[in-house]
């Protein structure tokens, strides 16, 4: 049995928090790879190491002393060596360097790296294992996406050579032989190409909560974690807003169906949320997961006959298209059809979408409303328990809230609802409170 274990950047962003960590990876033998973030926030204010690291970078682009700047952060590390009483043990040459090359040749992905490259240095040191530096194992192509072939073929390699290792999350090598960084939060994407190429069978992530919630702990108070949740039903909710897990983290521990264990650093004992690609155990509840987000437009097309013109949607979709705008959902009726798509892609092109939707389409009217939030009620069980549309409807109507839209995926997985976004926060907590029962 071999385990990836990632931590995220409140599980490290102390010498007390790293000790947790150590516990829980000396808990457990199976625990041989380790992929650390960069240094999070210690308390509510704080800004986390990467944070620190951008406002670094920005501040050396303009030309100007970077100096306190270099300084805070590594005082960041500091803190951590000598709380974990490191000997022999420094990153003052490190920080040196980055000092140095901050000052010749500014780069924004290799400044806000360092935040994990460093950490991990500290972390393979603390543990008393190898230390893989991400840029030697970890690739992008000529479109900035990850190179899969190289660097499974490269990681597999180096991994199968040593027992137990650290790889730093966040980052590897770009085509043009720089570093390069994933998007924000991409350590989750590392430890799922470790996973993968560690051959290993369990992807654990440690985080500040007991896995994945039914809902967002910042709308729901005390939301229950979902004991078993599957690739799909997180991709519906992820891409909806719930980002405890970073989207591309999915696919690569997917392709070989390892399973994503979500733990919580601060209460090991708590068996967190099991992802898998499918599972015959029981659910507690009809629905696994509610998310949403706000900020959306509906664009409401009507014409009269529209259901019988061949090559309406098309036509309407090509003006989307011709803006450079991607729609979310597109509920229809007869005579009407209705493009939702987000806030701060449209606002600004909105006359050009619509006078594009009277050339190619030539509809009777078009009108345009901002201001609606999207809820996502996602759950597998949907598909065999009757009555689940109608219990969601009566929640909200009790609360007197408006339904302005509804689309139900057609995999049966989901409900969509739009409603106002006054009323986002109270939508999710009446549908909580109607699904899921102590
Ligand atoms: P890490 O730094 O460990 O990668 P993140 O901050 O990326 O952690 O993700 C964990 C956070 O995600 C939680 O602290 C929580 O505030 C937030 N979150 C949003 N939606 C959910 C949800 N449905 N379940 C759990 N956490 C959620
Ligand atoms: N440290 C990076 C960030 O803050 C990556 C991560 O935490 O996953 O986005
Ligand atoms: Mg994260």
């Amino acid at each position: 049995m071999k385990k990836v274990v990632k931590f995220g950047g409140s599980s490290l962003a102390s010498a007390e928090q790293f000790k947790k960590v150590g516990a829980i990876i000396k808990a457990d033998e199976s625990r041989v790879y380790v992929v650390p973030s960069a240094p999070g926030k210690r308390f509510s204010g704080d800004t986390k190491v990467t944070d620190m690291l951008l406002h670094m970078y920005a501040t050396a682009s303009e030309g100007k002393d970077i100096d306190e700047e270099i300084k805070a952060i590594k005082a960041r590390y500091d803190e951590i060596i000598t709380g974990l009483e490191l000997k022999d043990f420094s990153l003052d040459k490190d920080f040196e360097e980055i000092a140095n090359l901050m000052k010749t040749e500014p780069s924004k992905d290799f400044a806000a790296s360092r935040g994990e490259y460093l950490n991990g240095k500290i972390m393979a040191k603390y543990l008393g294992v190898e230390f893989i530096d991400a840029a030697e194992v970890i690739f992008f192509n000529d479109e900035g996406k990850l190179n899969d072939y190289k660097t499974e073929k490269v990681l597999s390699e180096r991994l199968a050579q040593c027992e137990r290792a650290v790889v730093p999350g966040f980052y590897g090598l770009g085509k043009d032989g720089k570093v390069k960084t994933f998007s924000r939060g991409g350590s989750d994407v590392t430890g799922s190409i470790v996973a993968q190429a560690g051959r290993v069978d369990v992807y654990e992530n440690w985080t500040d909560v007991s896995g994945f919630l039914v809902s967002d702990p910042r709308i729901v108070d005390n939301p229950k974690p979902i004991k078993y949740i599957t690739y799909r039903e997180l991709r519906e909710l992820s891409y909806m807003g719930a980002s405890v897990l970073h989207e591309d983290a999915i696919f690569p521990v997917r392709r070989c169906g390892i399973p994503i264990n979500i733990r919580n650093t601060n209460r090991p004992e708590d068996p967190g949320t099991w992802i898998v690609e499918s599972t015959a155990q029981k659910q507690d509840y009809v629905v696994t997961g509610i998310a949403g987000k706000k900020d959306f437009c509906t664009i409401f097309i009507s014409k009269a006959m529209m259901n019988s013109e061949i090559g309406f949607g098309r036509k309407v979709l090509q003006a989307f298209e011709e803006n450079d705008i991607s729609f979310e959902h597109m509920p229809s009726g007869i005579d009407t059809m209705t493009i939702v798509v987000h806030a701060d892609e449209f606002l600004h092109k909105e006359q050009s979408v619509v006078s594009a939707i009277h050339r190619l389409a030539a509809p009777d009217s078009i009108e345009i409303e901002a201001g609606l939030a999207l809820v996502a009620v996602v759950g597998r069980g949907m598909k065999s328990a009757s009555g689940t549309a109608g219990k969601l409807f009566s929640a909200l109507a009790n609360e007197g809230i408006n339904i302005k839209m509804i689309d139900q995926g057609s995999s049966e997985l989901n409900i969509i609802i739009g409603v106002k976004n006054d009323d986002f926060e109270k939508s999710i907590r009446a549908i909580y409170a109607t699904f899921i029962k102590d």
